[in-house]
Formats: structure tokens, sequence, C-alpha cells
């Protein structure tokens, strides 16, 4: 009997007339497999401020918990305050809360530096209302100083009133079990849920990674490159890949699998159905 595990659906906010509709569609696809939410991301320096809400919106209309994502970097606590009131007249009660990245370009870095001092804003301003997620790094994040202080920053979200954590993704399981220790060892005890990036092109997988500081195994990168332009076997690789991945992670009692979904649902509901049919 597979065990029972529940997921969330990452997508950015599409722009053009037909990513709205792809995204859209995307969502009714995965919706069969009864997802906790949709989350949105936020441009950097809150560049899809206006796209994000649509987003959310859009998704809430539709039927489902959607959940915006939120960045502190190159925004004032007024904008931020602006937006949090916003989110709390339509009824959305939960955030993905992150520093974000710094964009190309920008001129001021804001007032908020770090993801925790935004989770202690978001706290002081609305209380216990919003049900916080933030960024969790077992490969830790790239510009980490040394594993402690990576834990212990991540440990300063939690004690700023983060009451859950979604990780950035990852190949090698052992990463992820590696972290948990060490969040153990730091008293760190809220739900750590893994990132699932299903893998669609060598390229952007490649460049995602390296931006992101996640490790592509060399085992993993020779095998994709092999497959050359053949996308459909290269994909097919990857579903069994990630598939194993994710059941080896269930296996390990995760509370749930966020999958990162590039507004796209074809991948993942073949993972999903590997995993469900084991
Ligand atoms: P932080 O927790 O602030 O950590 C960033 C770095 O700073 C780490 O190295 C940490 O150790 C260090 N640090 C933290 N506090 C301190 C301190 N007080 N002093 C010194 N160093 C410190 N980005 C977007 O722009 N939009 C999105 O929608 C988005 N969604 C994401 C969703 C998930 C699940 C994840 C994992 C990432 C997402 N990102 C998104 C990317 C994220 O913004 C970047 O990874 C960013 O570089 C770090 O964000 P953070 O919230 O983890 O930052």
């Amino acid at each position: 009997m597979p065990k029972k595990i529940s997921y969330s659906f990452e997508f950015f906010p599409p722009s053009s007339p037909e990513g709205i509709k792809n995204s859209k569609d995307t969502r009714q696809q995965l919706s069969a497999f009864k997802p906790e939410f949709y989350s949105v991301t936020f441009g950097a320096g809150g560049s899809t401020r206006d796209l994000t809400l649509e987003t959310v919106l859009e998704i809430k209309q539709e039927g489902f918990n959607a959940v915006p994502h939120i960045s502190g970097i190159s925004s004032t606590k007024a904008e931020i305050k602006t937006l949090l009131d916003l989110y709390q007249q339509h009824n959305i009660k939960h955030l993905v809360v992150l520093r974000g990245d710094v964009p190309h370009g920008a001129v001021s870095r804001g007032e908020f530096k770090h993801a925790n001092e935004l989770v202690s804003f978001i706290r002081q301003e609305t209380n216990d209302y919003f049900h916080i997620e933030v960024g969790a790094y077992p490969e830790y994040h790239p510009e980490a100083v040394s594993s402690q202080t990576d834990i212990q920053n991540f440990k300063n979200k939690v004690d700023a009133g983060a009451n859950s954590a979604i990780t950035q993704f990852f190949f090698n399981a052992d990463a992820y079990f590696r972290f948990m220790d060490e969040c153990l060892i730091a008293d760190i005890d809220i739900p750590i849920v893994p990132g699932v990036m299903p893998i669609y092109n060598i390229k952007q997988l490649a460049r995602f990674a390296s931006n992101c500081g996640a490790e592509i195994p060399r085992w993993l990168r020779i095998k994709l490159e092999s497959y050359g332009d053949d996308l459909p076997s290269l994909r097919s690789y990857g579903v069994d890949v990630v598939s194993e991945l994710c059941e080896t992670l269930i296996g390990w009692d995760v509370p749930s699998l966020h999958f990162y979904t590039l507004n796209q649902a074809g991948i993942i509901s073949r993972i999903i159905q590997n995993i469900e049919s084991t």
C-alpha cells in the first residue's frame, strides 16, 4: 500500500495571454493530485508584484489554496505593509517569505537585508495571521560563510516566527538527510519540505543549479548530456531519477513534497503517478 503524501506546486506569474491560459490548464491537470496549495513566485526586487497578486487571486477564484511568495530585497517596510494589507483583504493566510536575489543594477537593497528581518516584520505587523514558510538549503546557500552560520541563519528565521520551510532543489537525498540531522542538533523542529525540480532540459537545469548553488551530480550530468538533442529520452530518464529521489524521501517520512513546476504539468504528473504506484 503506497504511503499517503501531500503535494504543493510552485508557479511563476505568467504575463502573456497564452502563458496565463497554459498556467490555468496546468493547475487543472495538477489538481488531480489534490495539492495542499499552489504557490506563486515574486520577481526579484518586487518586479512581478502585481502579476503575483493577480495570479494568486486567479488561483483563489479557481477554488484552490493560493500562497504568494514575498521577498524583502529592494522593498521598503511601507511597500511590504501595503502588500500584507492586500493579502489580508483577500483572505490569503499563507506566505512563502524570502530575502530574494539582488536584482541586476539595483541601487538600493531596501529595508530588509535578510529573510529573518522580513519574517519578524510580518509577525510584528500581523501577529499570527499568516502561516509563514521560509527557504532552506540542504546543500547550503551559495553565499553561506560556513555550514554552521548557514544553519544558525536558518534558525534565526524559525525564531523570528517561521512555521515551516521549503528547500532549494537537490538530487542527492543524503544532503537533505544530513541537513535534517543538523537542524535536529540546532533544535529546529519545524516541518522542512523538500523542493523537487523536474528535469526538462540540461541547459536550463545547469543554469538554475549554478544560480542557486544546487549540485547536479557528475553521474547525472554526464548521463543527461549523453542524450544530446533527444529530449523525450532525456525527460524519461529524468522522470525515473526524480521519481526515485521522491520515493527515497517518502520512505524517510518527509512531511510533503513541493514541486517547482515551471508552469508545466506533464513531467510532474508522470513522477507522481510513478511514486503513487509503488
Ligand atoms: P536568507 O535566509 O536571508 O539567507 C540568504 C543568505 O544570507 C544565506 O547565505 C544566509 O546564511 C545569509 N544570512 C541570513 N541572515 C544573515 C545575517 N543576519 N547576517 C549575515 N548573513 C545572513 N527568490 C525570489 O526572488 N522570488 C521567489 O519567489 C523565490 N522563491 C523561492 C522559493 C524557495 C522555496 C526557495 C528555497 C528560494 C526561493 N527564492 C526566490 C530564492 C531566494 O530568494 C534566494 O535563495 C535568496 O538568495 C535567499 O533567500 P532566503 O530567503 O533564503 O535568504
